[in-house]
């Protein structure tokens, strides 16, 4: 997909200004600074394209991307924001049940994890929703090169334990580094074959 016209379409507040499911959609979700925008980049091959989705006002919207002619890239902002006020938390909880539950042509989420700290509890709450959505999830866990090599194994089984318990998750773990472009083109490939 690299360099073929990914560009940022909209961000969407409520069912009703979703695109329409005319596309292969793909969404990534993960606590803020993950490195979701950096490998969302890294996937387009656009330096600066997720920027738009870490301003303040888009961050409790789903952000869509274009992704060649073919597919939607869908950013759904950083969970677990602790510190917004409840409401704001309810009325984007409720907005991403309804997309996850209701969005024919999702075809799988991404469910970003940072390779030195592994799974955490809002992780697992994003994999219930995902499980209770009957949404097809796989782990990328990201910013690899800031682990040792000899010390990846022990996250990757910390990882494959808690994937054991969710029934939509999808066994293949990625392990990427948007700074070095490790496992980029093997994620690139991965969403290129869904259909
Ligand atoms: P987001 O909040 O999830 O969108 O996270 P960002 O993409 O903005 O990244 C958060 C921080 O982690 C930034 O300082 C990035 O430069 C850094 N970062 C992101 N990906 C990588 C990576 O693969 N390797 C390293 N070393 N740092 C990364």
């Amino acid at each position: 997909f690299a360099g073929n016209n990914s560009d940022f379409l909209k961000g969407v507040v409520a069912m009703d200004g979703l695109p329409p499911s005319d596309r292969i959609e793909v969404c990534f979700a993960g606590r803020s600074n993950v490195g979701k925008s950096s490998l969302i980049n890294a996937l387009t091959g656009r330096t600066r394209l997720a920027r738009a989705s870490n301003t303040p006002g888009r961050t409790q919207e789903i952000n869509f991307f274009t992704l060649a002619d073919s597919h939607y890239l869908v950013d759904l902002p950083g969970y677990g924001f602790a510190n917004a006020p409840l409401p704001v938390i309810e009325k984007w909880q409720k907005l991403l049940k309804q997309y996850l539950s209701g969005r024919a042509s999702l075809r799988r989420a991404f469910v970003l994890i940072d390779t030195r700290h592994g799974v955490k509890s809002v992780d697992e709450e994003i994999m219930s929703l995902l499980d209770s959505s009957a949404v097809t999830f796989q782990v990328v866990l990201t910013k690899a090169d800031k682990v040792k090599v000899s010390d990846r194994e022990k996250v990757l089984e910390q990882v494959r334990k808690a994937l054991s318990k969710h029934p939509a998750a999808y066994p293949e773990i990625v392990l990427t580094s948007s700074e070095k472009g490790d496992g980029i083109a093997t994620l690139r490939s991965i969403v290129a074959t869904l259909d």
